[in-house]
């Protein structure tokens, strides 16, 4: 694993190690986590040997209101170890809302929180990189894919293009970086202010601006389970992280609209010339077509506009991002 900073920043001059929560959203996963929980406490122990974190540092596993027995395997984890926490949720809030709500419930009992998925799919000793990282100065680090080779061309190709996609709107993202990152309790004390309903935290992490660092790590299959990511939610998920921030696409259906207007000109040009010139009966083709086509393009823009309205109507309700209905540690 390789780090290299973004931006520069000045080295953390404490000597004392860091206290180190390792966040983990936790969905319908009673397969994934008796595989995986052992082996973040590994991290956890090779990282206090090192005297790179304290022997205080500790994993807290969210349950997002999984219908399963997850809550029981995370109690037993507890039991078993005391370094292990749980927090519920008191109904499926999703997982950004699961990893907000960890975060949030840590930011002051730790120096330094990473956020991991539950399945291991991010190579966990990669936090080892990312605590060094922190440990030089970084306020954010981020966990970013070396490579796609496990992912299928599909997935491989739809997240460039989305990618893409988000960079010409002007959202800054990373390249490859998923919900994988370390945030100092600083970054955390400022994400906290961020009081969006629509939650997209790939794109919030970078709108905070502290120094920040990447780590590259591979990226595996799941240890156990199933993806709870179908393509549905998937695509979804996209179009949320676009119109959370952007408002391009209103723009652009506006010049759309703008283009349409020159082209409609030119359309009126030509048929007073055919009317003039008597060919008016023939165009039925034409004609059809254009209706359709701007048919469609109408419905596309009251879509996209619905789209905004609804993210309007749900910020201003201002609900409540997720409940908690119980924690181990008080
Ligand atoms: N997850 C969650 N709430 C949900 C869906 C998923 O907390 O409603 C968690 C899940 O347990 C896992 C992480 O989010 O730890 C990522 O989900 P998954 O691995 O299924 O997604 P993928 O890696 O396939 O995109
Ligand atoms: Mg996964």
């Amino acid at each position: 694993m390789q780090t290299s900073p973004i931006n520069p920043h000045p080295v953390r001059n404490d000597e004392r190690p860091p206290r180190l929560a390792i966040v983990v959203p936790c969905y319908k996963e009673t397969e994934a986590l008796p595989a995986s929980l052992p082996r973040l406490l590994e991290v956890l122990d090779e990282l206090a040997c090192e005297g790179l974190a304290s022997a205080e540092s500790f994993l807290l596993c969210v349950d997002d209101g999984s219908p399963d027995a997850t809550w029981q395997t995370i109690l037993a984890a507890a039991c078993n170890d005391s370094r292990v926490r749980g927090l519920a949720l008191a109904h499926n809030a999703g997982h950004q809302y699961a990893l907000l709500a960890g975060l949030m419930e840590v930011r002051e009992q730790c120096e330094a929180a990473v956020s991991i998925d539950a399945d291991l799919q991010d190579d966990p000793r990669a936090i080892i990189d990312m605590v060094r990282a922190f440990r030089a100065g970084a306020e954010i680090v981020y966990g970013v894919r070396r490579s796609r080779a496990t992912d299928t061309w599909f997935k491989r190709n739809s997240a460039r293009a989305f990618y893409k996609l988000q960079r010409s709107m002007g959202l800054e993202s990373i390249y490859d970086h998923a919900d994988y990152r370390l945030m100092s309790a600083r970054a955390l004390q400022e994400l906290s202010r961020f009081r969006e309903q629509n939650l997209f935290l790939r794109g919030i992490v970078p709108l905070i601006g502290l120094s920040t660092s990447i780590v590259y790590y591979d990226r595996a299959e799941r240890v156990a389970g199933e993806s709870k990511y179908p393509f549905a939610k998937m695509l979804s998920f996209s179009v949320d992280g676009i119109t959370s921030f952007s408002a391009r696409p209103l723009r652009w259906i506006f010049f759309t609209g703008l283009t349409l207007l020159g082209v409609d000109l030119l359309v009126g040009l030509y048929v007073l010339i055919s009317i003039l010139r008597g060919h008016t009966v023939w165009g039925w083709s034409s004609l059809m077509l254009s209706v359709w086509f701007l048919g469609s393009l109408i419905l596309m823009a009251v879509g996209v506009v619905g789209e905004y309205i609804g993210k309007i109507f749900t910020e201003v309700k201002a609900r409540p991002r997720y409940i908690v209905r119980e924690r181990t540690v008080k």
